[in-house]
């Protein structure tokens, strides 16, 4: 081969390496989006907010927490359908659509794909939090063992966005209560990377989640917050947790606990028609608010 060959050859595997190098970081960069990389495409972002995905959370054989009368999976249910409902009346053009609409369970996996699947611009997963505390007691042989107390004095509203905390004692009760749905999955352990609910030391997983969405996220769940208070709820704050119905969301996405419902007063608040159509107002107005800020 002579030089000439041998530059046109190189010349031309050139012309096919270069464009592809410059190429990737873009394919990759258009994948996971950054927020500055949304601010520096606003000037031609044309999206709006047309897509809401709402999540029961719970439901069929799983009813998460209980309360005195009644299951978080029922109450999360009717406040959902309600909040469907309101959004469709409440801002034209924007789509609700539910993980569930009756008593079934879905899988966490299936829930963030039906909101992956639908495009959506935002996750919205319902809960009723319980003040179970794990505690040590001394059994019957001397030795101290785990038992749960129950709680029924704390009361209030947190709303949480997926994040990659380790796990303190004390601070991990939501987050192992929320995600302890995954045991009754089968091949959990394969859908989630082996993740183990139980074990607080694998939470870090979920370091994994899409920093993209964080402070979107952060910043719908305090406008929810926000509103929960305007109406002398008391408010727990946002907080960021490694829950797994969050954590393959591609959007922002957000967990509201709604209220207590080992609190006797609470969980009649949260059954009420009147507490439910509070809880929905809170959320509308959180949309619209976080609607507004973005610029959707
Ligand atoms: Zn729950």
């Amino acid at each position: 081969m002579n030089f000439k060959k041998m530059t046109k050859i190189s010349v031309l595997i050139l012309g096919i390496i270069l464009p592809v190098l410059f190429l990737t970081p873009n394919v990759l960069s258009s994948e996971i989006k950054t927020p500055s990389d949304n601010k520096q495409n606003n000037h031609t972002n044309t999206k709006t907010l047309t897509t809401i995905v709402i999540d029961p959370g719970h439901g069929g054989k799983i009813p998460g927490a209980r309360g005195r009368i009644a299951a978080e999976k029922d109450i999360v249910l009717q406040v959902s359908q309600k909040l469907q409902i309101a959004i469709e009346k409440e801002l034209p053009g924007v789509k609700a659509i539910l993980t569930r609409s009756t008593d079934v369970d879905v899988p966490f996996h299936e829930r963030t794909n039906i909101a992956n699947k639908n495009h959506a611009d935002l996750f919205i997963s319902i809960h009723c939090n319980s003040a179970d505390v794990d505690i040590r007691v001394k059994g019957k042989n001397g030795r101290y063992v785990s038992s749960v107390k129950r709680n029924p004095g704390v009361s209030g509203t947190e709303t949480f966005v997926c994040g990659y905390n380790r796990l303190q004692r004390g601070e991990s009760d939501v987050a192992m209560r929320e995600n302890a749905d995954i045991l009754l999955e089968e091949n959990y352990q394969e859908k989630y990377n082996g993740f183990d609910p139980k074990d607080p030391s694998t939470y870090i997983i979920f370091s994994l989640m899409k920093r993209t969405f964080r402070e979107k996220s952060i910043r719908f769940a305090t406008y929810i917050q926000n509103q929960y208070s305007k109406n002398n709820r008391p408010n727990r704050g946002v907080q960021e947790l490694s829950l797994a119905v969050l954590a393959s969301a591609g959007m922002p996405a957000v967990l509201t606990e709604i209220g207590f419902i080992s609190n006797p007063d609470e969980e009649k608040f949260m059954l009420s028609s009147d507490g439910q159509q509070e809880i929905v107002q809170n959320l509308i107005d959180a949309i619209k608010h976080y609607k507004n800020s973005t610029g959707l």
